[in-house]
C-alpha cells in the first residue's frame, strides 16, 4: 500500500509539460542537468483527480533569457508517466493527463529509451517518432463520451514541435549518433512493460510496420490529442534489433548506452521545452473536433 504524505496541492496554469522515463533513470530531473535558466519551483508535489491521486509531480520554471519568446514560461514535470514509485498501475496515464487539461497544457514532450527493430537504426541515434502502432489506442481515455469528440489520430506527432526538437539535437547530439527526424516517417510500436519485449514479439512489430518499440509513447500521444495538445517524443535508442533476436542472451539492454546518452538527451529536452512556440496556435490543436449535440443527444 502506498502512502501519500503530501497534500493536495491546487493545479498551476501552464502552457507545457515534460514526461521523464527511462531516458533520464538515475538522474534528478532537471536538478541533476546543467541547464542555466532552468529552476525548479516546487517538487514532491500530489494533486487529486477523480481517478485517484497522482504524485512525484515537479514545477518548473524557465528563465526569459532562455525562451524563444523572451517571456518566463512554466512546465509541469511528470516522473515515468505518473506511474506511483512502488507499484505499476497503467492508469496512471489517465491521472496524469487528467492534470494536464486542468492545468490547459498544449505542448507536451516525452523522454524515453527505444529498442529497434529496423536494422538501419543503431544504438545511440535519437529517434523522433512520425507515428505510433497501439492496438488498444488507450483504455484510459479522457474523452467524455464516445460521440462528443472526434480525435484524430492523423499527425499524432507534432510537426512543428518536432522540427524544433531536431534542430536542438542536432546541435548537440554526440557525432558518433545520429538523430532521424520526424520527417523520415519512423513508426514506435507501443508495450505498456515494464517486462520487455519478447524476440516473438519484437518480430511481430517488426511486421506490423514499426521501427523501434517504445514503452512511454502511445498512451501520452493519444492523451495529448484527447486534451488537445501538441505531442512530442524524444527518444534514444538502447537495444538493436539483434539483441531483441538473440534467444541466448538474457538481458536486452547493453550496459553503459543509458548512463551515457540519458544527460545530453535530459539536456535537449530542457532546451526544446525553452524553445517551443508556447501561445501560438498550432495544427495539432484542431484534430480533436467538437461534434454537433445531436450525435449524443439522440439516440
Ligand atoms: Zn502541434
Amino acid at each position: 500500500m502506498t502512502t501519500h504524505s503530501s497534500a493536495s496541492e491546487p493545479i498551476p496554469s501552464v502552457e507545457l509539460a515534460l514526461i521523464t522515463g527511462s531516458a533520464s533513470w538515475g538522474l534528478a530531473f532537471p536538478e541533476d542537468v546543467p541547464v542555466a535558466g532552468v529552476e525548479v519551483l516546487a517538487r514532491d508535489i500530489a494533486f487529486d483527480t477523480p481517478y485517484g491521486r497522482t504524485e512525484n509531480w515537479k514545477l518548473l520554471a524557465f528563465d526569459s533569457s532562455i525562451t524563444s519568446d523572451g517571456r518566463p514560461r512554466r512546465a509541469l514535470c511528470m516522473y515515468s508517466h505518473g506511474n506511483l514509485r512502488d507499484e505499476v498501475d497503467h492508469a496512471c496515464h489517465r491521472r496524469a493527463f487528467w492534470v494536464l487539461r486542468e492545468a490547459r497544457v498544449k505542448r507536451v514532450i516525452a523522454c524515453s529509451t527505444v529498442g529497434s527493430v529496423n536494422r538501419a537504426i543503431r544504438k545511440g541515434d535519437l529517434v523522433i517518432a512520425a507515428d505510433i502502432i497501439e492496438p488498444t489506442q488507450t483504455p484510459y481515455s479522457l474523452l467524455p463520451g464516445r460521440q462528443r469528440f472526434d480525435a484524430s489520430g492523423k499527425q499524432i506527432i507534432c510537426g512543428t514541435c518536432a522540427a524544433i526538437l531536431a534542430g536542438t539535437a542536432g546541435r548537440l547530439w554526440p557525432a558518433e549518433g545520429r538523430v532521424h527526424g520526424i520527417e523520415q516517417g519512423l513508426v514506435a510500436g507501443h508495450v505498456y512493460g515494464p517486462r520487455l519485449t519478447t524476440p516473438a514479439e519484437a518480430i511481430m512489430f517488426r511486421t506490423l510496420g514499426a521501427d523501434f518499440i517504445n514503452h512511454s509513447i502511445a498512451p501520452e500521444a493519444t492523451l495529448s490529442r484527447e486534451i488537445g495538445a501538441c505531442f512530442t517524443p524524444c527518444a534514444f535508442v538502447t537495444a538493436t534489433v539483434n539483441d531483441y533476436l538473440n534467444r541466448d542472451s538474457g538481458t536486452l539492454l547493453e550496459a553503459g548506452a543509458l548512463e551515457r546518452l540519458s544527460q545530453v538527451t535530459s539536456i535537449i529536452a530542457l532546451e526544446t521545452a525553452a524553445a517551443l512556440p508556447v501561445g501560438e496556435p498550432c495544427a495539432c490543436h484542431g484534430l480533436l473536433i467538437p461534434q454537433p449535440p445531436e450525435r449524443y443527444a439522440r439516440f
